[in-house]
């Protein structure tokens, strides 16, 4: 899939060629520095992307079908009841006034028929299933703490039984508990009710504990995909293995911190060759010439770097 921003001082292509498959009932960690395209692929996915963003090329095949391709009304049916979507300001994108309970029912209502007595019984079963007393139906957003805000936006992304859900940095905003909490959380319901997930963050460290597997994106294209496991234990890109440096790690009684040198390239002009190739610690003079191919190194791993063996 290609996906540029069309912009008064000519096209940034913020997605660039990116292909990705997913299994059914898989959890698939998308990790990356801040504008790296991230939401730009969830939301090209979703069919949801706001101008000036065009998506120009490629397919995105869900359930044998091309997104790309369906009309708004396909997509209407498809949106919320087959593929759904939280995102980080979901916990202020609640409606103030109506209760979270109706928030849930109305988007039962509005994608099927069902009694309002049924909805309600449904409403209170999914804010049990992420982590809400059932009792709390008819709170206001205004009476719910974030990380509680944020599961009503998941309950509601479950609302249909969606088989795909796309989750953009929805922890971000959170403390690091409530965020391992609702974390664990969608990993269990994933596991218990099937559903695909791609989870969407920052933080690879964190993802590598939660994903089956991970793709890794620098610049508008993928670095490198592959197993959670083995990109945790093996990264064989360069970028990989600098952003999980670029957590602590604790060695006797020291605390080491790396971050990567220098920052991500402006996508309006890139530089030639493997756009990594000014930060990387190991880049060759091949790398500012010829821009390296996602190759496979492994069963199901994939890098895109000219050293990568
Ligand atoms: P973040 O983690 O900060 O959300 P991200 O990895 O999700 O970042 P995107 O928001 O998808 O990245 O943005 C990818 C790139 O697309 C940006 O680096 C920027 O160059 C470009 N971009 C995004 N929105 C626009 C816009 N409205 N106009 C022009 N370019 C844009
Ligand atoms: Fe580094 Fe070259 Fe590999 Fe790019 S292709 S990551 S610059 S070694």
């Amino acid at each position: 899939m290609c996906i540029d921003y069309i912009t008064d001082r000519g096209p940034v292509r913020a997605i660039d060629h990116v292909s990705l498959d997913l299994e059914r009932g898989e959890f698939l960690g998308v990790a990356g520095e801040s504008g790296s395209g991230k939401s730009t692929l969830a939301q090209g996915i979703m069919r949801i992307l706001p101008p000036p963003a065009v998506i120009t090329g490629g397919e995105a095949i869900f359930e044998g079908r091309d997104i790309l391709t369906l009309d708004e009304e396909e997509l209407r049916k498809l949106r919320w009841s087959r593929m759904s979507m939280v995102f980080q300001s979901a916990m202020d994108a609640l409606n103030p006034v109506i209760t979270i309970g109706e928030q849930i029912t109305d988007t039962m209502h509005a994608h099927g028929d069902m009694s309002a007595r049924a909805a309600r019984d449904r409403a209170a079963e999914l804010l049990e299933m992420v982590g809400i007393p059932g009792d709390r139906l008819d709170a206001y957003a205004h009476q719910l703490s974030g990380g509680m805000r944020q599961r009503v936006g998941i309950a509601i992304a479950l609302a249909l039984e969606p088989t795909l859900l796309i989750l953009d940095e929805p922890t971000t905003a959170l403390d690091v508990i409530v965020e391992r909490e609702i974390l664990e959380e969608i990993r269990g319901l994933q596991r218990k009710l099937g559903f695909a997930v791609i989870f969407i963050t920052h933080d690879l460290a964190r993802m590598l504990q939660f994903s089956d597997r991970v793709a890794v994106f620098y610049a508008g294209r993928m670095a490198e995909i592959g197993p959670a496991e083995e990109l945790r234990t093996s990264p064989r890109h360069p970028y990989t293995q600098g952003l999980l440096r670029a957590f602590p790690s604790v060695h006797g009684s020291t605390v080491e911190m790396f971050s990567i040198p220098g920052t991500p390239p402006s996508l309006r002009n890139p530089p030639a060759g493997c756009r990594f190739h000014p930060r990387c610690p190991v880049a060759v003079e091949l790398c500012s010439k010829v821009s390296p191919e996602l190759k496979q190194i492994g069963p199901g791993h994939s890098a895109a770097c000219h050293l990568a063996k």
